[in-house]
């Protein structure tokens, strides 16, 4: 286990020596627990991996904290401080002389101030720069994480998609309750989000439950996720209280054209492909359509440690998909005042081709 970490710190190492970096320093966020298993809760404390280009990594932790560390001797050295402490010169101490020391993003502004007047003659970046490339292309541990989170919530989709779980008359606030607890039975260490929206409602994508009531006879949009095994499960799946085709033959129509336009991105991501050709695949079937107005959105973001990063699915980004790349691909479909569609699931590019997360049955499913 020891062992990914360890690679993934001699990829930082690498990756800083071709960008000329002297010391990465991580502190919140999620590049700490990628490198070394470890995940600090976002304390006033400082908590910070100081990582030099030539010499050990070192894990600068408040003491009370360091029980919760797993210790990885050849990966990281743990350095325990106490109250009275000063924890900043300590990490500062680590690598004297660093004249290019890149920071994460989630660092406190407190403590890069406080670091500052220790490297007078130092350039400052993003540590992104160097650990976002590593976390993007995903490796074999990482893609089984995502597919087993992808599983979990697709057996929450088919639950929903054969009616167990129900609608008519409870609030959508009641629904995504109800989902939320399902998220965590299906072994999900936390809930993200659950959103539900009904009818008119779904026309807005972020739409936040509420207490309006689900009726007969209208779409209900469900787009629920949660992180399973340190990795996101993200999905998105409608559902029509009766029988779409008999009483909303138009969004029956629409959804047709969503679905053609979602699997045709799917299809379309294959390694190589720049990300913005999957959304111009997916824009281009539902402008065909008819609806290309009511495409208000990117086709996707990626997904991993978090349930929003590189890279994102949009025009613009011509980067070229790689094996290892994972991200959604959700087009929708709103038309303000009465409705709302959106299909998603996660894919992950093979060298086989695309590798869809999820499996649940794509249909607009009609619960009569
Ligand atoms: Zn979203
Ligand atoms: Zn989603
Ligand atoms: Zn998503």
């Amino acid at each position: 286990m020891s062992q990914i970490y360890l690679d993934r710190i001699d990829r930082v190492r690498n990756a800083m020596a071709d960008q000329d970096v002297d010391a990465v320093l991580i502190s919140l966020g999620q590049d700490l627990p990628y490198l070394t298993g470890y995940e600090a809760m976002p304390l006033e404390r400082l908590t910070m991996l100081v990582v030099p280009r030539d010499g050990d990594a070192q894990l600068v932790i408040p003491r009370l904290e360091a029980p919760r560390v797993t210790p990885r001797p050849g990966v990281f050295e743990i350095l325990p401080w106490d109250e009275t402490d000063d924890p900043v010169a300590l990490a500062a101490s680590l690598v004297p002389g660093a004249t290019t020391i890149a920071v994460g993003d989630q660092m406190w502004a407190r403590f890069l101030v406080e670091l500052l007047p220790h490297f007078p003659n130092a350039t400052f970046s993003r540590a992104v720069e160097i650990v976002g490339p590593l976390r993007m292309s995903k490796d074999q541990a990482e893609i089984d994480a995502l597919l087993a989170a992808g599983a979990a919530v697709d057996r929450i989709a088919a639950e929903l998609q054969a009616g167990r779980i129900p609608l008519v008359g409870r609030t959508e606030a009641d629904v995504s309750a109800d989902l939320s607890a399902r998220i965590v039975a299906e072994g999900h260490h936390h809930v993200n989000f659950a959103i539900v929206a009904a009818g008119e409602n779904a026309a807005s994508p972020h739409h936040h439950p509420g207490s309006r009531v689900i009726r007969e006879n209208e779409v209900v949009l469900c787009d629920f996720g949660g992180t399973y095994d340190g990795y996101c499960s993200d999905i998105t799946r409608c559902v029509f209280t009766g029988d779409v085709e008999a009483e909303a033959p138009d969004l029956a129509a629409a959804y047709g054209v969503l679905h053609e336009a979602q699997q045709a991105a799917v299809a379309a991501a294959v390694v190589g492909t720049p990300c913005q050709e999957i959304d111009r695949t997916a824009r281009r079937i539902i402008a065909d359509g008819g609806y290309g107005e009511y495409f208000i959105h990117r086709t996707g973001h990626g997904i991993g440690m978090e349930g929003h990063e590189d890279p994102y699915i949009v025009e613009g980004n011509d980067l070229p998909l790689a094996a290892g790349h994972a991200f959604s691909v959700e087009p929708g479909i709103y038309v303000p005042g009465r409705w709302g569609i959106r299909l998603e699931d996660i894919v992950v590019a093979t060298a086989d081709g695309p590798l869809p997360a999820n499996n649940a049955d794509h249909h607009l499913v009609s619960l009569t």
